[in-house]
């Protein structure tokens, strides 16, 4: 079977956030079970630089918002992927300095309507083997906003490729203007609400979930979540009248990249069998990163961690709010990696700077370092507000990293809070809490600290965690199911 991807990243070429990693785990390991890929990716100027081997496919000629636009069409076969990437190179919608979607001021892009309506004009174009490569996909599979206008443009076309839409985050809803609409040509016949408009401008997320075969999501969770008004921006009603064809299917993590026994980042390796005195070399080495001297006291005491984006979706406010308690409560200890929202970013270094000594904060994006908090610290927070799927959560769990999440989305779906129960039946992986405040995630952190104190339940609790399988092999088991219906 032939699968077409679509997505505006993927590891390692180019990742902001999750998405990233899906897109390059889950085509391995499609791929792995025979189906045949190619994923198409915007020619970012990042990303060319990192190509070598490129052949020329052809060139597509489509509608921008003034006039014709020119795309060559590159493929190219990278080390880190298995199969051939089709890069969309269009100099002047892609070849820039910086992010994918915002410019150094953290601004969107202020042509983004076009560079990702021409993005997906032509990977719809390439899914109809517009270039006569005799390449012709059974499946296209296109992901969030940025690829959302795929499936609306094979809508109509004959013997089209059957089209599946994955939505990765609800939130980013690809919002854009009539004018854009208007500038950009876009069938007229698309301009309804029951098309892509939306709150008098139009969504590309909208198109997507409107026009696609099929509509996933990235756990079950957030597959029911998303129907209701409280998780639905406002399309909660358009996704449940498709709940047909929603479909929630869980994330799962890459188990080589992610893996405390071989990860090439950590200074130490541990595994369930032997966590000790693996993952205490990890804590001492991260400790030592910003501590001058690391006593025994500190390596006693509990680390707290968290990797993320600071944004509100990630409870970063409840976190804030659960510092000052927590540091005039207990002995605990917090190390941070994230950038986001200028003011969180500002909150955690004052923070730092008032508590030297217990709270270590690291301001950008450092991918070993976010591989260190997770082998080295004991707690790991991640209290979202809603959490589509999460991956921080299923690679701490893999790490002995115990989770303190709120009960929402993918959170919900893998980590299992601790009580007389779960506890009981050996479920037990985490600290999980229900009530969307700081004070509840509060109280789930105090309960982890308790547990703290009893080595022997704590191990048991890591190791329940670290034996879960997350690998994607059950997840591209429904994808497959899903392309094949
Ligand atoms: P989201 O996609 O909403 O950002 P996920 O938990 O699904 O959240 O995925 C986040 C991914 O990005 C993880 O692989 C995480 O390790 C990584 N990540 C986020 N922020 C940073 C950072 N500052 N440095 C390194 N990696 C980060």
């Amino acid at each position: 079977m032939k699968v077409l991807f679509v997505a505006s990243e993927a590891f390692p070429l180019v990742k902001t956030g999750g998405l990233g990693d899906v897109l390059y785990s889950l085509p391995h390991a499609l791929r792995a079970r025979g189906v045949d890929i190619r994923l198409v990716l915007p020619g970012y100027r990042a990303l060319l630089r990192q190509l070598d081997e490129i052949r020329i496919l052809g060139w597509c000629d489509v509608r921008g918002a003034e006039g014709i636009v020119s795309a060559r069409i590159l493929e190219t076969r990278h080390p880190d992927f298995a199969f051939p990437l089709w890069v969309i190179d269009c100099p002047t919608l892609f070849d820039r300095a910086g992010n994918p979607y915002v410019s150094a001021s953290g601004q969107d892009w202020p042509d983004n309507a076009e560079r990702f309506s021409v993005f997906a004009r032509v990977a719809a174009l390439l899914a109809e083997d517009a270039l006569e490569i005799g390449w012709k996909p059974a499946v296209v599979h296109a992901h969030d906003w940025q690829a959302g206008l795929v499936a609306a443009f094979l809508a109509d076309q004959p013997e089209r490729p059957k089209t599946v839409f994955t939505i990765h985050n609800l939130a980013y809803g690809g919002h854009f203007s009539h004018g854009d609409f208007v500038r950009l040509q876009l069938p007229g016949h698309w301009w309804s609400p029951e098309g892509v408009e939306f709150h008098g401008g139009f969504s590309m997320l909208k198109a997507g979930i409107v026009y696609a075969d099929s509509v996933t999501t990235v756990s079950p969770t957030y597959a029911d979540e998303i129907c209701t008004p409280e998780f639905g921006y406002g399309l909660d009603g358009l996704l449940s009248s498709r709940r047909y064809k929603l479909h929630g299917i869980l994330n799962g993590i890459d188990t080589k990249t992610w893996n405390p026994y071989t990860d090439p980042h950590l200074p130490a390796h541990f595994s369930a069998g032997r966590i000790q005195p693996g993952k205490r070399r990890n804590k001492q080495a991260l400790l030592e990163r910003f501590l001058p001297v690391v006593d025994e006291a500190a390596l006693q005491a509990p680390l707290l961690g968290l990797v993320g984006r600071l944004v509100e979706q990630k409870g970063v406010d409840w976190v804030l709010a659960a510092m000052p308690v927590l540091l005039a409560e207990t002995d605990a200890r917090f190390v941070m990696l994230g950038s986001g929202q200028a003011s969180y970013e500002q909150k955690f270094t004052r923070l730092a700077k008032q508590h030297p000594e217990r709270v270590f904060v690291e301001i950008g994006y450092d991918e070993p370092l976010a591989h260190q908090i997770e082998a080295g610290s004991d707690l790991f927070l991640m209290p979202s507000r809603f959490e589509p799927c999460g991956l921080n959560q299923m690679y701490s769990l893999r790490y002995g990293t115990l989770p303190v999440v709120f009960r929402t989305g993918g959170l919900a779906d893998t980590v299992v809070d601790v009580s007389e129960a779960s506890l009981a039946d050996g479920s037990a992986n985490g600290f999980v809490f229900d009530t969307p405040d700081h004070e509840a995630f509060v109280a789930a952190i105090r309960r982890a600290l308790d547990l703290y104190r009893q080595p022997a339940v704590w191990q048991r609790l890591q190791q329940t965690g670290m034996r879960q399988s997350f690998d994607w092999a059950s997840s591209a088991g429904h994808y497959l199911s899903l392309y094949a219906f």
